[in-house]
């Protein structure tokens, strides 16, 4: 693990009038630099050749410097790092960050300054680490099983991102069926078959809730010494959602959980105030299990019912995608800030408050 010893070194050497908001070229990106330029902070995009020319056409959220890498695992490449370091830069991971490089190669590796708790990632990667988090944060989780119940089971592939190839089964019988099919058509490998996630299928309407936990700004809710802003919402969209266009006889296709959009949504007001408890409580249990604990843009994916109230199937310990419908702020943000306020911006603004306070090392890792 690269100690916070290690690069508050890095820190040391930096200049801050010319810090350097930098990320890869996917997930939000766009949204990252177009708030970077907002805050008058430069920019920089580590970016393949292919996706050059996306990244080039929305002057707005153009990165003053491409850093072209053949693969995006070279970020991790001693050559690579020295040029992040030499522009001064303040890497933010995102999902594909996370994704494509792994939370355990960057907290091993990447000595370049990154925004937030570096431990955060090694908490949301983990499954039995996620669960651990929330549940003692008094969160309501869906059961998990050991084996396919009677109920009716939400069955999800080991190392299946956005929700790719996951499916329901309502008993013992079916389950084995929709196994036995996955493994029969290359989805999933016979060895897999075995580390599938079985959990209860929890019905209800889904909110994917954008927070985030400032250590320098008494903005939003007090916790701890820290203050949590809601930011925004989204909802997935995914081909499930469109199924009743299959009717009545709904082609299997449509039973596809595969994360493709995302639309705007809020919840009603009344539902605010458990909102930002879940949200102010599992930014308090973060400080106890990885101080200083949840710094910046987290996400909880939850699923609310009328009788259950929320369940949360899911953590982002950093930016998520939905954000990206907000690049000029949105319904909640509003009653935040007087300006357009993305998470993008949100996280330049802290960058640049923590430079002008000499209290970078407090929310760079
Ligand atoms: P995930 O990859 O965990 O974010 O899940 C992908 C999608 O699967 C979510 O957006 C939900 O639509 C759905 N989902 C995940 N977990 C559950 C669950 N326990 N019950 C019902 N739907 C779920």
């Amino acid at each position: 693990m690269i100690s916070r010893q290690k690069i508050a070194e890095v820190l040391a050497g930096y200049d801050p009038r010319k810090l350097t908001v930098a990320t890869i070229g996917s997930h939000s990106a766009l949204q990252i630099f177009h708030g970077a330029k907002q805050e008058g902070l430069r920019t920089l995009n580590i970016c393949t050749q292919e996706r050059r020319a996306t990244y080039e056409s929305f002057p707005w959220a153009k990165a003053d410097t491409f850093l072209i890498v053949e693969d995006f695992k070279d970020i991790l490449r001693e050559e690579t790092q020295a040029q992040l370091i030499e522009e001064n830069s303040i890497v933010v991971p995102h999902g594909s960050f996370v994704e494509y490089v792994t939370a355990k190669a960057i907290l091993e590796k990447f000595a370049v300054p990154m925004f937030g708790n570096r431990e955060s990632l090694n908490w949301e990667t983990d499954r039995n680490r996620q669960r651990a988090w929330l549940e003692s944060a008094g969160l309501r989780m869906p059961k998990e099983y050991k084996t396919p119940s009677d109920q009716r089971v939400f069955v999800k592939l080991p190392g299946a991102k956005g929700g790719h190839g996951f499916f329901t089964a309502s008993n013992e019988e079916e389950f084995h069926r929709k196994i036995s099919e996955k493994v029969n058509g290359g989805e999933i490998k016979p060895e897999d078959a075995q580390n599938v996630a079985i959990q209860e299928f929890v019905v209800g309407v889904r909110y994917y809730l954008h927070f985030f936990a400032s250590p320098l700004l008494k903005l939003g809710l007090p916790v701890r010494g820290s203050a949590l802003e809601l930011l925004s919402m989204d909802k997935r969209i995914e081909p499930i959602d469109e199924s009743y266009r299959g009717l009545p006889d709904v082609p299997a296709h449509f039973f596809d959980y595969t994360v493709t959009g995302n639309e705007p949504v809020i919840v009603r007001e009344s539902l605010l105030p458990e909102v930002l408890r879940m949200g102010a409580r599992t930014v308090e249990r973060s400080m106890e299990l990885f101080p200083p604990g949840m710094i910046g843009p987290f996400s909880l994916e939850t699923i609310f019912s009328p009788g259950k109230g929320f369940t949360v199937f899911e953590i982002s310990a950093r930016i998520v995608a939905g954000t990206n419908l907000y690049p000029m702020g949105s319904p909640y943000s509003a009653y935040l800030y007087k300006e357009p306020m993305s998470t993008g911006r949100r996280i330049a603004r802290e960058i640049s408050l923590g430079s002008e306070r000499g209290q970078l090392d407090r929310i760079v890792f």
